[in-house]
């Protein structure tokens, strides 16, 4: 039921059911599902004569008689409205088809202020009390559609809240002393106070933690049926690894490795996630699992979410490997046709050892000869070993990279079917990268600063703005922005410009260039966000850095502090008072703390809410009722139901409903 059009709904037109659907609402149930951003507070109604100073309150009349004028571009309503203890002119702006309705004799309810003029209305109701009603909902809305226009919409959908019965088996709802769904959303749209709004609300997270258990187990269940090769021990190419590389290894690096060693020497497949900082250095520990399947005579592959960063990757492993003589390849799609069939030659022969890629490329177009470790960054947890068993006939281990800094009890929340390694400390040699908040009129002395850092022989990095724009317009700013600099504060200077509209095999050049240091400076869109290493670059300035968000501001400050040199990270914004708070926060937040848990932390905090950085790898983001600080109770009840409901087939049923809903899980 809940999945009719919206504009099966009394009043919603083509014109209207476009604007819905640019705010996600395309169903009956996307409109049940469209979760309040707060609520009215509730006010007095008072007489009129009652009225005084500016207090909001709520009247009730008649209207007696109205006239309207403008000034300027403004228009002004005035109905005199009368309560048997007095009269009031309410006043409204801007709402000329108004008029016709505040005909003499009309009763009328207002919630508003008094003001020198007499009444400024700010919502008002010609029937029930639904807008000027205490605790009515505010919807995230938008200009095209005003929020009374919403509330009548939401309103008309809610009836269908009680269509299709209770997906929750009523012993689980009584056991956990939850309300009915229906109830709960009617809670949530149209509570008679707050306390009622919030136990509705969680009921609906309840829902939401519970399907997303419930398909982490039964996604943990599925990879119970897989069976992997079990690797030997670790052998002489991991031995001469250790040996090639520049230093020593943490212990945090090599208590990862031990754990990955372990699994490796399973029959069940590896599903490991590799939690660490950015900079951590997590891609060392990456690599050896890769080349634990090389010496076992195997094959590795390396996913990346994009091409950007796989060709990073690239450039990390590839040197280590020439020195290894292990064979490996890059497939983009970016090979010309005979190139890339090729290298799929190569890959299905086994020639290729190790392959890197984006997830997409690998596992649609490859077909390995013998695929034994996968190493899977930052996406798409679900889904590969499945598709590369069918492929081989043996499911691959699987070692997840994440840096995304989810604090260790909601790890279990999203992560709750992997095993986890943490690299919690970053390597010794590091200093921590001092940060400092720069406004525009004082950009000039960051610019002086960089070009300090350069003629002393180090790199740095320029991140453009974040605009809402094109990918071309994007790079066409980037280039702009790059040229600029070249012609004035970065003069004499050797200025490279990446952005995600450069073709791949430019962008790799780029790349390698700067990294062999020919190159003194990257002007760079966001696409340096993740991966690119080079420790050699000591200082990086963002530019309008209050548009970031505040994970991604410290996933680009992780670019530089990747060598042993004291690096700087310089933001640069408009005026503080130009700000909004948030944007105030989020930079404080950047120069008082250099720890991701502890950031991640603070964005929930200035959020309020649970959008994580990487919440939509994660499946966080189909947590739309869910405050994960709040809610950890909650989390752990669902948890439990979760085990119960999957050791009882009699539920199978009203699994089967939330797991429907919950298919599209990881498939993002
Ligand atoms: P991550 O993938 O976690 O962001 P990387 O593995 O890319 O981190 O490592 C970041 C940088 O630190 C790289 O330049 C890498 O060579 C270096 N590095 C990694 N491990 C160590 C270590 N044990 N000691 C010193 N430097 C290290
Ligand atoms: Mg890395």
């Amino acid at each position: 039921m809940t999945e009719r059009d919206v504009d099966t709904l009394p009043g919603v037109g083509p014109a209207v059911r476009k604007r819905l659907s640019r705010l996600g609402l395309r169903t009956v149930g996307d409109l049940l599902a469209h979760r309040p951003r707060r609520y009215e507070h509730p006010v007095d109604e008072r007489s009129i004569v009652e009225l005084h100073g500016d207090a909001e309150a709520v009247i009730e009349g008649t209207v007696e008689r109205s006239r309207s004028r403008r000034r300027g571009r403004l228009h002004i309503l005035t109905a005199r409205v009368s309560d048997g203890s007095g009269e009031v002119d309410a006043t409204w702006f801007n709402q000329p088809w108004l008029e016709r309705q505040l005909v003499p004799g009309v009763r009328v309810r207002l919630r508003g202020k008094p003001n020198r003029y007499g009444f400024q209305v700010e919502s008002y109701d010609l029937g029930e009390a639904t807008e000027t009603a205490d605790f009515a909902p505010v919807y995230p809305s938008s200009e095209q559609l005003e929020q009374k226009r919403l509330r009548s919409i939401v309103a008309s959908a809610l009836p269908y809240a009680r269509a299709g019965g209770d997906p929750l088996p009523a012993l689980l709802r009584q056991a956990e002393r939850l309300p009915l769904r229906a109830d709960a959303l009617t809670a949530l749209h149209h509570p008679r106070s707050l306390e009622e709004a919030e136990m509705g609300r969680r009921r609906l997270a309840f829902d939401e933690l519970l399907t997303l258990q419930l398909a982490l187990a039964r996604r943990a269940a599925e990879r119970e049926q897989l069976v992997a090769a079990a690797l030997p021990a670790p052998g002489t190419l991991v031995a001469r690894y250790r040996q090639v590389l520049p230093f020593t290894l943490t212990g945090a690096q090599e208590a990862a490795i031990a754990e990955i060693d372990a699994d490796l020497g399973r029959t069940r497949p590896m599903q490991r996630l590799l939690q660490g900082d950015v900079g951590s250095g997590k891609t060392v520990v990456a690599l050896y699992a890769l080349l634990r399947a090389v010496e076992a005579g195997r094959q590795g592959a390396m996913m990346a979410p994009t091409e950007v960063l796989a060709e990073q990757h690239l450039l990390t492993i590839e040197g280590l490997c020439a020195e290894l003589g292990v064979r490996v390849a890059l497939l983009t799609s970016a090979l010309g046709a005979r190139e890339h069939a090729n290298v799929r030659r190569l890959i299905a022969s086994g020639d290729v050892q190790v392959a890197v890629g984006t997830h997409a490329l690998i596992q649609r177009e490859v077909a390995f000869h013998d695929l034994a470790v996968a190493v899977v960054d930052e996406q798409q947890r679900f889904g590969v070993e499945q598709r590369s068993a069918l492929a081989g006939g043996r499911a691959p281990h699987v070692l997840h990279m994440t840096a995304t800094p989810i604090p260790r009890t909601l790890a279990l929340t999203v992560y709750g079917d992997l095993a986890v390694s943490e690299i919690a400390a970053p390597p010794a040699n590091r200093r921590p990268i001092v940060t400092a908040w720069v406004t525009d009129d004082r950009s000039s002395e960051a610019y002086e600063r960089l070009t300090r850092h350069l003629a002393a022989g180090r790199q740095a990095y320029v991140v453009c703005p974040l605009i809402e724009a094109s990918e071309t317009t994007l790079a066409r700013a980037a280039e702009d922005e790059a040229e600029r600099l070249r012609r004035s504060e970065l003069k004499g200077f050797r200025v490279g410009c990446m952005h995600g509209r450069l073709n791949p095999g430019d962008r790799r050049a780029l790349m390698a260039q700067f990294k062999a240091g020919e190159i003194d400076v990257l002007v760079a869109t966001t696409v340096v966000e993740v991966g690119v290493d080079v420790p050699n670059a000591t200082i990086m300035i963002v530019q309008e850095a209050d548009r970031f968000g505040l994970a991604q501001l410290h996933q680009l400050r992780g670019r530089v502090g990747r060598g042993a040199e004291q690096s700087y990270c310089l933001l640069v914004s408009r005026r503080k008072e130009e700000l909004t708070d948030a944007a105030r926060e989020r930079l404080e937040a950047m120069v008082e703390s250099a720890d991701g848990f502890e950031l991640a932390e603070r964005d929930l905090e200035i959020r309020g809410e649970g959008q994580l950085l990487g919440a939509r790898q994660s499946g966080l983001s189909d947590l739309r009722f869910t405050k994960l600080r709040q809610d950890m109770d909650l989390l752990e009840r669902a948890r439990e139901a979760a085990r119960r409901l999957g050791d009882a087939e009699l539920l199978a049923d009203a699994v089967g409903v939330l797991l429907g809903e919950a298919d599209h899980l990881g498939d993002s």
